[in-house]
């Protein structure tokens, strides 16, 4: 059996101050950016643990305002964002940049990070990748305030998937691996899920590389339709939504030809989970999807958590990918 693991995304942030000279002449001239370090601390971690495919740490702002504060249309105020007209694509990519260098980073301390590398070689461990973040069109409809223009959050949600498929695309044309959207918003059924999933598939159909749609939350009442989802991996929580390997079992049928990301660290504990635990999750999900490849990763975001205890969580699935189930 082949596992290789991956990081769903948020990972603790320090802003860094400038203190070389270097950086002090940077900041004077407006051009430091507090955020470089936070992103070299996050990838050097997810490299030392072994993370196939890793992340840039998403280490700046809110997962909502990151895109909000770039795509057209969209005004934050008050640190929400409203959307004020027309919703059309950022002028250019909003993540690419930080893409390519926490790709750089990744490929400093280990020469198996590849654009645009290709999954069967990660199952095979031949090499490794990095996955661009999306926030879901939904996800950002649902945290954002209609002020004008959209008398229903329907066509706004629509209008940001066109916005965001461009973004994909910029992320796939800078090395990507995969594409990561995020859409906790699916499982409180606050959306039409027919809404969502049209949504989604916009984005999915734009680009050629393959697609993870990431849910978190208790998936009781949506995931029979998220099998049918035209993406690649589904990301799910196991660990702290134990629930959801119930639900799973009851959903999965054996034509569902989905990868199945399994979130098998609990990043509410605020401690290293237990080996023994982790590994129970992790077969537990395996015995319902029968895979031969195993996809394993944290549940939801670790930006909350201590830097060493965010640390310990990623040497528990290091373990599990180097030494099986
Ligand atoms: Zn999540």
């Amino acid at each position: 059996m082949n596992i290789i693991t991956t990081v769903v995304g948020s990972y603790p942030t320090h802003t860094h101050k400038a203190q070389t000279f270097n950086e002090k002449i940077s900041y004077s001239l407006g051009l430091f950016d507090p955020y470089k370090q936070a992103i070299v601390n996050a990838v050097t971690n997810f490299v030392e643990c072994d993370i196939d495919i890793i992340c840039d740490g998403q280490v700046r702002e809110d997962m909502v305002k990151i895109f909000a504060s770039k795509i057209f249309g969209f005004k934050i105020i008050d640190n929400t964002a409203h959307i004020k007209g027309k919703i059309t694509p950022a002028a250019r990519g909003i993540s690419s940049k930080d893409l390519h260098f926490a790709f750089k980073t990744a490929k400093s301390l280990d020469n198996r990070f590849q654009l645009n590398a290709s999954l069967d070689k990660i199952y095979a461990h031949q090499q490794r990748g990095i996955k661009g973040i999306i926030t879901g069109p939904t996800t950002i409809v649902h945290s954002s305030i209609i002020d004008h223009f959209y008398s229903s959050k329907k066509n706004a949600i629509f209008d940001i998937a066109k916005a965001l498929s461009y973004e994909a695309r910029e992320l796939e044309k800078s090395g990507a691996c995969a594409i990561q959207i995020d859409e906790p918003f699916i499982s409180t059924g606050a959306e039409d899920i027919e809404v969502s999933k049209t949504a989604v598939e916009y984005i999915s159909n734009s680009v050629n590389i393959p697609v993870i749609l990431h849910v978190c939350g208790d998936l009781k009442d949506v995931l029979e339709d998220l099998l049918k989802f035209d993406v690649d991996i589904l990301d799910f929580e196991f660990s702290g939504m134990p629930q959801n390997i119930k639900t799973l079992k009851k959903a999965w049928t054996p034509e569902c030809n989905k990868q199945i990301g399994i979130g098998c660290l609990n990043t509410k504990l605020e401690s290293v989970d237990d080996e023994s635990d982790v590994r129970k999750t992790v077969t537990d999900v395996c015995k319902i999807i029968d895979k031969e490849n195993l996809l394993i990763d944290p549940d939801c975001g670790m930006r909350m958590l201590d830097d060493d205890i965010a640390r310990g969580k990623l040497e528990v699935i290091q373990s599990i990918r180097n030494n099986g189930v």
